[in-house]
């Protein structure tokens, strides 16, 4: 008998955290940060399962709603393996890495604002350090390629298939064996749209007996990619044109690689004008070599242009900017400028000093290509806010907003019909990794194309499969 009960992603679209029993073997699917509003609280509140009884860690991707709370899983007695892909390995940690430091900085500001309060006290140690990364990193890993088998247990193996949503990203197949019948339960992780810039499309299901899937956009269809370009390539020549500077908040992972990827094909194409790129983003910098590490992971064009030795992500306006004087100085630079930067909702990162520097001018841009949690400054930015608060100052907000959504690493409702669709045999259909409403009109959606009935999993409520 198999039981999975969502310790997050239930209703919402971060903390991903789902634990499957079968028997006695314990396996969990992610360990994901929650994000947005309530987020810090939930994240620090204990786990209601027991961490030391868990076997396996199963990670989808290296995302932090997926990885965000595996050194906590450590820090309350998880001693088990953990399995991934070599990308996703890879990325992990440079992602943790990244997040240990911000969550540092925010501990010492937060404790300086609260010691000049008298509350020092009330203040939580941060969620986990550097030394608990590296510590994670010396735990027993098992990486595997696209669909290899690893064996957990006599009747029970794992296996990845590729999700087509980032670098490395997964869906996972669980099979065992019930009473000498063949069972297998799939968790999709997040399943990436079909035709995405730099990356294959999501490997297909032939059978599953359940399936647990995301729904982030399962009310609704994007534009396409195509269209999504050409607006993008439109917005950022007519800036430069008009002397206008372009930010763009960016998710250092696989967001900025295709910004780049793009920037680059105008570039050789002559569509860019004249104009200064900045790449001003550590961790997008980080990620961007590992990009260039894997092209086998990535689509035949920039695998192509990786073997002919052309960088994929790479070219002659492009700058990047690790060191913080660097980044400062691009304040300094007043026109025809292009800006990445995380973070990519502007909950922090250096995006926020040039939007502080930009933002009000109206012959700036700002262009958002990834979805803005409710609660975060670039969903407030794209919700029309007429000032915004960035480091306690209010900005009006000037610029031109644009919001493109065909970038999204997630497939939208037609996409994650059509990859339900050729599973055969299905019994028990969850939706996780959405907002309710969404869920709710993916879940009509489902039973009117599908003619299945879908099930929207609930915090901490088990479900017998
Ligand atoms: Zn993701």
């Amino acid at each position: 008998m198999a039981k999975v009960t969502s310790y997050g992603a239930a209703q919402t679209v971060t903390g991903s955290c789902h634990l499957v029993k079968i028997n006695s073997i314990h396996i969990l699917i992610d360990c994901g940060m929650f994000q947005g509003d309530g987020g810090s609280e939930r994240n620090y509140a204990p786990f209601e399962f027991d961490a030391a009884k868990i076997n396996y860690l199963v990670l989808t991707h290296a995302h932090l709603d997926h990885i965000g709370r595996v050194a906590k899983l450590i820090k309350e007695g998880f001693c088990g393996e953990i399995i991934a892909t070599q990308p996703t390995y890879d990325i992990a940690k440079i992602m943790l890495l990244d997040s240990a430091k911000i969550l540092k900085e925010e501990y010492k500001t937060l404790r300086r604002k609260a010691r000049r309060r008298g509350e020092e006290e009330t203040v939580f140690e941060p969620l986990y350090t550097e030394d608990h990364v590296h510590q994670l990193f010396e735990k027993k890993w098992h990486t595997l390629e696209y669909f290899e088998h690893h064996k957990l247990h006599q009747h029970i193996r794992v296996s990845l298939g590729n999700a087509g949503h980032i670098m490395g990203s997964a869906f996972v197949i669980i099979d065992y064996h019930e009473k000498s019948e063949a069972k297998r339960i799939v968790f999709s992780g997040d399943i990436g749209s079909p035709h995405r810039l730099i990356i294959d499309s999501a490997d297909a299901v032939d059978k599953s007996d359940a399936l647990f899937i995301e729904s982030t956009y399962g009310d609704r269809n994007h534009k396409p990619l195509r269209e999504s370009i050409d607006e993008f390539k439109k917005a950022v020549i007519a800036t430069l044109e008009h002397d206008g500077n372009v930010l763009i908040p960016s998710f250092a992972l696989e967001r900025t690689q295709e910004i780049l990827w793009l920037l680059r094909e105008m570039y050789e194409d002559g569509e860019l004008p004249k104009c200064h790129v900045y790449l001003d983003s550590p961790l997008a910098i980080k990620a961007t070599k590992l990009y260039n590490k894997y092209p086998i992971h990535l689509s035949d064009e920039v695998e192509f242009q990786s073997s002919i030795g052309n960088d994929p992500f790479s070219f002659e306006l492009l700058e990047t900017t690790s060191k913080r004087e660097d980044s400062l100085s691009i304040n300094n630079v007043k026109k025809r400028a292009i800006i990445i930067a995380g973070s990519g909702m502007c909950t922090g990162g250096r995006i926020m000093h040039h939007l502080k520097h930009r933002l009000w001018n109206p012959k700036n841009t700002v262009i958002f290509v990834g979805y803005q949690v409710k609660g975060t400054l670039g969903r407030r930015i794209i919700d029309g806010e007429k000032f915004v608060k960035i480091y306690g100052e209010e900005i009006i907000t000037g610029a031109k907003i644009y919001t493109i959504n065909g970038f999204s690493a997630h497939a939208d409702q037609n996409d994650l019909i059509e990859w339900i669709r050729p599973i055969k045999g299905l019994k028990t259909l969850c939706l996780i990794h959405g907002e309710t409403e969404k869920m709710q009109l993916f879940a009509t959606t489902i039973k009117e194309a599908l003619n299945l009935d879908a099930h929207i999993m609930e915090y901490g409520v088990s479900i017998t499969l």
